[in-house]
Formats: structure tokens, sequence, C-alpha cells
């Protein structure tokens, strides 16, 4: 298989720091295997660009499966907090995708930054928002047109740097010729809404693809740090 991506983050037009990070930073090609992973980092003072950064620089130097790599970005967290206690409450969300040379798809996921895949047209996000709200919709108590407004819609229930022991979501799958993948955080999906982001996510280039996404969302606002990366899959 044959990879070409490219990504960005932008602060947004509220925040004062971007406490996303985000790898390879530089666009590439490859046959494989390529390894993409958004990070969006929280906690006071500078802590969540510490876990941010920390958690995707361990999780991309690791060996092995996206799960992995993100049990060695945790590790890394839990072990920086016990060294400098000040640094303690910081987190961060992590997805991570391995894409093989043969088009495996290897992914692995915590917090409410979210993957999506387009393929053939319909997009498809394949994973799940580590957060309240979104639990409180899968059981059918909250109406997803209420998440927007809901004073807790930023509790995540999973985070990177909890605990040493997290539970880590999985998604595997083999890539298809044609397909786009989006990696993305929470800047973008929460100001600009799935359908816009499938007619967005269209545009020719993955490098325009991206900064295409970047401008909608800061468009809607821009209230949080955006972070994209937008693989192409080719035979
Ligand atoms: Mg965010």
């Amino acid at each position: 298989m044959n990879y070409a991506w490219a990504g960005a983050t932008h602060l947004g037009r509220v925040r004062t720091n971007n406490e996303d990070a985000f790898e390879p930073t530089a666009d590439g090609v490859s046959s494989g295997p390529v390894v993409l992973a958004v990070a969006d980092g929280m906690g006071g003072h500078v802590a969540g660009e510490v876990a941010s950064r920390l958690a995707i620089d361990a999780a991309m130097s690791a060996k092995g499966s996206a799960r992995e790599r993100i049990l060695a970005g945790n590790d890394r967290v839990v072990e920086a907090v016990v060294a400098d206690p000040s640094l303690a409450g910081m987190g961060t969300t992590l997805t991570l995708v391995v894409l093989g040379a043969d088009g495996e798809l290897d992914l692995a996921h915590i917090g409410d930054s979210r993957a999506y895949q387009l393929r053939a047209g319909d997009l498809l996000q394949i994973t799940s928002d580590h957060t309240l709200v979104a639990e409180l919709v899968a059981e059918g108590r909250l109406d997803p047109k209420e998440v927007r407004a809901h004073p807790q819609r930023n509790l995540l229930t999973r985070v990177i740097g909890m605990g040493k022991q997290i539970e880590v979501e999985e998604f595997s799958d083999s890539a298809h010729d044609g397909d786009r993948l989006l990696l993305c955080s929470d800047g973008l999906s929460a100001m600009v809404d799935d359908p816009e982001i499938a007619e967005l996510l269209a545009a020719a280039t993955p490098e325009e693809a991206v900064w295409t996404l970047v401008e909608a969302a800061n468009r809607a606002g821009g209230e949080d740090n955006v972070t994209v990366i937008v693989v192409d899959v080719t035979a």
C-alpha cells in the first residue's frame, strides 16, 4: 500500500497556548509501516502541553502494536508526575494508527480525539469518545443535540495519565485503495459537524483537506486548539 499524509495544528481563536501535539509533523509518503498520532493534553499551567508531548514521543518511539505504543505513552506520563509532583493532574488523549505495508490498519485510542474513515464517500467515525456525554448518549439518557451545550461536555472518562492501568480502545481493519483517514482533536469535531467534515474531507489532496478543516473550525469559532491529520491510501 501507499500512504500519503499531511497534518497541521492551530491555536484556534480563543486559547493562548496549544496543548495539542501530533506526529509526524512533516507531510510525507510511505509504503508502510507508518505511525500517525494525535494527542490533546490537559492540566494546569503548562502541564497539558507536557502531557501530550511526552505521551506522543513515547508512543512514536515505542515498538509494537498501536496498543503497546499507547501503553508506553501512558507509562511515560505517569512516571513524569511521580518525578515532578507539580505536574499532578496532567493528562492527554491519544489516538494512534499504525498502517502496515499490506494495508493492515491497527488503531488504538483513549480520550475524545477522533479517527474517521472516508470510504467510497461514506464517513465513519471509528473511535468512540471517552466522555461522560458520549456515555449518556449511548445509554439513551441524553439527546445528541444537547451535547454541545452540556455543562460537562468536556469531562473525559478515560485519559492517558490517570493511572498505571488504562483501558485502551482498539480497532483493526484492512485499508482499501481510495480510503482517506482523518485523525483530529476535538477542536475540529466540537466545532464542525460530521456532514460538513465529510464534505470538506473530500478536498483534492491531504494537505488541502487539512487546511480546509482547520479553517472551518476557526470559522465556526475556533474555541479550542485544532489538530488534523489526513492520510490517503492507494494500492
Ligand atoms: Mg481539545
